[in-house]
């Protein structure tokens, strides 16, 4: 009997689980799958919580309801690796033995990696939306705020899900509009990006989206501290963002073990092949979802079209033969602009986010980088998906590597494309 152990159930454990429970056999292997919560969230859902479009109880559910049978669930914090061992110790000191490692840990904001983030004005005045305590407690704070200077602030990249502060923005605008008072609120964009988006494309249409709400942009901005007494972000360059309310996305990081364990970067996640999630160190470990180092965005769909490559390459791997699939980076992620509408974004490794047609049927076609209500509907649409489908490991008609069909190539790229196709 051969052991695989499964660390993190988030999205991306949760749903390697139940599909590798399919694929394996019974009687030859075991799976075990480790986390530190009973209870499930769907991250995505914090995003509504401090605009009241959802409770805390929408977006999150027993971890039990999630975890197939044939897999053995365990409740414990994981404090190490031994990986010459293959073995991973728990925080009461016991350990499981391992086969085949899958790392699923996540990244997890960590505002106490800044100075001052976690000060006298943290959860009074300074808010993150990444955790649930946090996009509670803005919730509390914007029902009662009378207005005043609105900070919106990325840390440091990579984050997860690198459009949610552009969403908390365009929420907070449509929000404050709605209740009769944007003309009190000044709000401002401050990212370490040198536009509003990481890809050149989207960054102009996104950032064109804040200007013609009258958001301010304050873009290569590394901070260096929160000044609780004077309510201000500095930088490392000095520059000083005054603010009454500052909502910050803090560094997100991956969990500590990684780094006790010597399997991570200098932000504890896991070195990888981006094409197969397995480890540039050891050939029975994987990363997948966020925990993994891959240069694409730290998003749910990259975890789960990650997982569906994930199979068919563990059943190959482990019969030691080389693994057919290589994953692409595929993201796509729904990108909520206010007022009911939304866009659509859909990129991987080599391909920004394109304008055009995403199609799908039946639902769709949705519109790529483009406002519509039905892109709205699709990001509302997409809890019921997540609960009822994709964490359960059913089949979600959305291929696993990304498509070029119904994306307009701009004209500089498709000639581009054609000179190399012409010089090959
Ligand atoms: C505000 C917000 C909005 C988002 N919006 C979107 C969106 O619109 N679309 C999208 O695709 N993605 C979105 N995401 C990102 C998405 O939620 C994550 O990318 C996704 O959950 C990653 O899955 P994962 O399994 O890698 O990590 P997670 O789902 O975070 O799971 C990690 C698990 O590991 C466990 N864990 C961590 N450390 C330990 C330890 N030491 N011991 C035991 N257990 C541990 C945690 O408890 C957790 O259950 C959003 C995220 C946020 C915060």
């Amino acid at each position: 009997m051969r052991h695989l152990l499964v660390l993190g159930a988030g999205t991306a454990g949760t749903t390697l689980v139940n599909k590798m429970r399919g694929l394996l056999a019974d009687d030859e292997w075991a799976i075990t799958i480790v986390d530190a919560r009973t209870e499930h969230h769907y991250q995505p859902g914090y995003l509504f919580i401090p605009f009241e479009r959802y409770t805390p109880s929408q977006v999150t559910k027993p971890q039990s309801g999630f975890i197939p049978a044939g897999v053995s669930w365990i409740t414990a914090d994981v404090e190490e690796i031994r990986p010459d061992d293959n073995l991973a110790v728990l925080g009461d000191g016991s350990t499981l033995e391992y086969d085949q490692l899958v790392i699923a840990t996540g990244a997890t904001p960590r505002p106490d990696q800044t100075p001052g983030m976690t000060g006298s004005e943290w959860r009074k005045s300074v808010f993150d939306f990444y955790t649930l305590e946090g996009a509670t407690a803005l919730r509390d704070a914007l029902a009662k705020w009378d207005g005043g200077r609105l900070v919106v602030h990325i840390t440091e990249t990579p984050i997860k899900c690198p459009v949610a502060p552009l969403e908390f923005s365009f929420l907070a605008d449509s929000w404050f509009r709605q209740r009769g008072m944007r003309d009190r609120v000044e709000i401002v964009y401050v990212t370490p990006l040198d536009g509003a988006f990481t890809k050149p494309i989207a960054s102009k249409q996104l950032g064109g989206m804040l200007e013609d709400r009258d958001i301010g942009v304050e873009t290569d901005f590394y901070v260096e501290q929160v000044d609780n007494d004077r309510k201000l972000l500095v930088s490392y360059d000095e520059r000083e963002i005054p603010f009454d309310l500052l909502v910050t996305v803090p560094l997100n990081m991956g969990a500590e073990f990684i780094a006790r364990s010597g399997l991570g970067d200098e932000l504890n996640y896991v070195p990888v092949d981006p094409g197969t999630f397995l480890s540039k160190a050891w050939d029975n470990i994987f990363a997948i979802g966020d925990a993994a180092d891959l240069p694409t965005s730290k998003a749910g769909s990259v975890a789960h079209f990650a997982v569906e490559v994930f199979g068919e390459n563990f059943i190959h791997h482990v019969a030691g033969e080389p693994m057919p699939i290589r994953f692409d980076g595929h993201a796509n992620c729904f990108v909520e602009s206010g007022d009911g509408k939304g866009l659509l974004i859909d990129f991987n490794y080599e391909t920004e986010p394109l304008p055009g047609k995403y199609p799908l049927p039946v639902v769709g076609p949705f519109s790529l980088l483009d406002e519509t209500r039905i892109n709205h509907l699709g990001k509302l649409m997409f809890k019921t998906i997540y609960w009822n489908a994709l964490l359960p490991g059913r089949k979600v008609p959305l291929p696993a590597l990304m498509s070029m069909a119904g994306k307009k190539v701009p004209e500089s790229e498709s000639e581009e494309s054609s000179r190399k196709e012409a010089l090959l």
